[in-house]
């Protein structure tokens, strides 16, 4: 048996237990503010990388038929896969090579941003409690109607 003072720190424990853990979803959830706020403020993005080419156009007489020279260029092209089809887009070297270079940059803060966004949700999903039901006939109600929900019988097309 525990003495009078072990169930008074075991009490104590218990109650700095139970309010650590809202404040755990509160900080959480400003966590998630913060993300959609950040995502509102990203601006224009795209996907796809930006690369460097040197082409060789293919002209016997041209300097780029001699051997060891890189070939026409740096062309700067942007290019993604979307459904299984390539796009592409030749960009001019100058403002607007840096334009899509900070539109494929947000993306890839995009997609971090996202991936955050999930993680805090899932986080905040383990921590908020289920609402405590009282009334046994509505709890029973409750248990039938999932039971019912998750034995269905997947329906066939
Ligand atoms: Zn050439």
């Amino acid at each position: 048996m525990p003495t009078a003072i072990e169930r008074l720190e075991q009490r104590r424990i218990a109650q700095k237990w139970r309010k650590s853990v809202p404040t755990a979803i509160e900080r959480l959830e400003q966590r998630r503010i913060a993300l959609y706020q950040r995502l509102q403020a990203l601006g224009d993005f795209r996907p796809g990388t930006i690369s460097v080419n040197f082409r060789k156009c293919g002209k016997k007489r041209c300097a780029c038929a001699r051997p060891g020279h890189p070939g026409h260029g740096p062309q700067y092209l942007w290019n993604t896969t979307r459904g299984g089809q390539s796009q592409a887009q030749n960009l001019r070297l100058g403002p607007e090579l840096e334009k899509a270079r900070r539109e494929v940059e947000n993306h890839q803060v995009f997609l971090r941003l996202c991936r955050e966004l999930v993680e805090v949700n899932e986080k905040i999903c383990r921590l908020r409690p289920a609402v405590h039901i009282r009334d046994e006939k509505e709890l029973e109600a409750l248990k039938k109607k999932l039971q019912k929900q998750f034995l269905r019988r997947p329906r066939r097309r």
